[in-house]
């Protein structure tokens, strides 16, 4: 029997997702028969407006739930807003690049609070309703980062090497249970900020875009092609599946070959 990814009564709470990966990957979700909670820091009409398109568009119930993910009690806040949460994706993040004797102390703060201690927050909130319902996925968006580094990104690096850590230890503290934990570790991804890079990197280079995207953006990435925000949604609606229910405590590199390097 072939397995089959139906995600019907369960509900998605993912982090950082009115826009790019996290958006992409509520999208795939939705598209699996999986309820939707949409989040990020603002509480703008567009954000709901988002929620309701894919409600529309997939027929899931879909909503959006403000919480700053910089805030421990706004992290939990989200999971007990959401009622049910059968899957956790801790997608939210932000970057700052600068070397370490400039690196401004609230980027590392809010880097740190951001991209690794909210999954910590939401995770510790979302374990007990999932063990209610017996069964859950916790999926947490690291990097490259979290398995290499690249100098100027001290804060992110540190944070999603931070990140496999917690994945390691959820993992293990749900390993006799139907709950598992993993990472996925995307390279570069073609979201629309890192669209919005290309001219500006040609420009500075005096290179085409599409030499700017090889050549610089891409240099890492052994494929020179970015992934993109629905392959990262495979990934993650993979994980849900029966096929994944023994794999817990890994990372799950998206990049092109950039971590084989
Ligand atoms: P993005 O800027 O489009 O998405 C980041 C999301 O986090 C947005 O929805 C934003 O609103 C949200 N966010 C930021 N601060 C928040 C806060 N305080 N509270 C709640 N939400 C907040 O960028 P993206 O590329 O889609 O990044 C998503 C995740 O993927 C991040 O964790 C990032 O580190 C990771 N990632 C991205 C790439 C890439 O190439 N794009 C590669 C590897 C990993």
């Amino acid at each position: 029997m072939a397995y089959e990814i139906d995600l019907a009564g369960k509900t998605a709470v993912i982090t950082g997702s009115n826009s790019g990966i996290g958006l992409g990957i509520a999208w795939e979700f939705a598209r699996a028969g999986a309820d939707i909670v949409l989040n990020s820091y603002s509480d703008a009409e567009d954000d709901h407006a988002l929620a309701q398109k894919i409600a529309d568009e997939t027929g899931v119930n879909a909503r959006y739930i403000q919480a700053d993910m910089s805030k421990g009690e706004q992290c939990r806040n989200l999971i007990t807003q959401a009622g049910r949460c059968d899957i956790l994706v801790n997608n939210a993040g932000i970057q700052h690049v600068a070397p370490i004797p400039e690196f401004p102390q609230d980027k590392w703060d809010a880097i740190i609070a951001i991209n690794m201690s909210s999954a910590f927050h939401t995770t510790a909130a979302a374990l007990p309703k999932m063990r209610q319902f017996g069964w859950g996925r916790v999926i947490n968006v690291a990097s490259a980062h979290g398995l290499t580094a690249s100098p100027f990104k001290s804060a992110y690096v540190t944070a999603k090497h931070g990140v496999v850590g917690l994945t390691k230890v959820t993992a293990l503290e749900t390993a006799k249970e139907p709950i598992t934990c993993n990472a996925i570790c995307p390279g570069y991804v073609l979201t629309p900020l890192v669209e919005s890079q290309i001219p500006d990197t040609a420009e500075k280079y005096g290179m085409t875009e599409e030499e700017a995207k090889e050549k610089v953006i891409l240099e890492r990435q052994p494929s020179k092609e970015f992934a993109t925000v629905e392959q990262i949604g495979g990934t993650a609606t993979f994980l849900c599946s029966d096929a994944a229910s023994q794999i817990t405590g890994t990372t799950i590199s998206v990049d092109g070959g950039w971590t084989a390097l």
